[in-house]
């Protein structure tokens, strides 16, 4: 990328396809909303900082500061805002800005921004198989639209698309390990041609938050998302632990300690139901739709890891 926007842009070749990632960043955005109340679902504001946020379960740095004597941390997902609300109101979704100071070497990947937006909902009694079904109908619905009403852009950029059919396949994640190795993602996304799931990612593998089987040891009712053409994850999600002592232990096995959590904790102790869903990248899903080697493609403003940005 050259050193100023403009001059970048002048570029004719990246302002066509940033003009093209943006047009299509609005419409899905209307398409996804517009989906998602027609199933009953709120839109919920998003939240910028708090004092408790998505511990993760990889290292990213945490930025944080002080305000009148209270510690905030920028927002990394909104799920426990979301756990908690949706007791009250049960289809919540939002268009959550999210930081996350990844590592340097995660620019490698071509889907890691420090900053990027998903769209996050959740759906209360509901489970796995619920939030399954409905990634699978959004996610055709997108497509059929983008298709329908965006022929002539992806044209311009030489994209082809087509909508998978449903259900999508289903890998389970121990199995999909001792096939293809650690590297089982990239391996299977190169591979497939149509997006699929991989299921029942073990315990280390996830943040305290995720619902153990009730069959299974040491496995989550969880799932991810992969796209195919090797685009890798496009979202996570999953049953939530609900119950306050599942929860406590969770967090301690995860050398965590409750005190990071406090808010939620406390609101967790006045009795939860079972939730259930997911968080899908909006970058990374313009980066899929587009076909694009690399996800700041989709952005003006990319921050890029390991990278000064503006
Ligand atoms: P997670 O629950 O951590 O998997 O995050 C939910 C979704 O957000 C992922 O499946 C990705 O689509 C997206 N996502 C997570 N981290 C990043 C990142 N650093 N840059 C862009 N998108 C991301
Ligand atoms: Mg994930």
């Amino acid at each position: 990328m050259e050193a100023t926007l403009m001059g970048s842009l002048r570029d004719h070749h990246r302002k066509s396809e940033l003009e093209v990632a943006l047009k299509l960043n609005g419409s899905i955005r209307l398409k996804m909303a517009q989906f998602l109340q027609e199933r009953g679902f709120v839109e919920i504001p998003p939240v910028i900082y708090s004092t408790a946020t998505d511990p993760l379960n990889h290292p990213v740095y945490d930025p944080s500061f002080d305000y009148e004597g209270t510690r905030y941390s920028i927002t990394k997902s909104m799920i426990f805002h979301k756990q908690i609300l949706v007791q009250q109101f049960p289809k919540i979704y939002s268009f959550s800005p999210n930081v996350r100071l990844e590592m340097p070497e995660k620019a490698k990947t071509g889907r890691h921004l420090l900053e990027f937006t998903q769209l996050d909902l959740e759906m209360l009694d509901a489970t796995r198989e619920d939030a399954i079904r409905l990634g699978e109908d959004l996610f055709c619905d997108v497509i059929k639209h983008v298709k329908e009403k965006h022929s002539k852009d992806l044209e311009s950029i030489e994209r082809t698309i087509s909508v998978p059919s449903k259900p999508f396949r289903r890998i389970k994640y121990m199995d999909a390990m001792k096939q293809y190795g650690d590297d089982f993602e990239s391996i299977l996304s190169r591979e497939a041609k149509e997006p699929f799931w991989i299921i029942d990612i073990p315990l280390e593998a996830r943040e305290f938050y995720d619902r153990e089987s009730d069959t299974e040891k040491g496995i989550l009712n969880d799932m991810d998302l992969i796209y195919p053409e090797g685009f890798c994850e496009a979202l996570s999600g999953g049953e939530r632990e609900y119950k306050i002592e599942r929860i406590l232990e969770r967090v301690r096995a995860k050398n965590q300690s409750p005190e990071q959590f406090e808010w939620f904790i406390e609101e967790a102790r006045s009795g939860l139901r079972l939730s259930a869903g997911f968080g899908i990248g909006i970058e990374r899903l313009l980066r899929y739709i587009c076909g694009y080697k690399r996800i700041e493609d989709t952005h003006p403003f990319p921050k890029i890891p390991g990278q000064k940005s503006v």
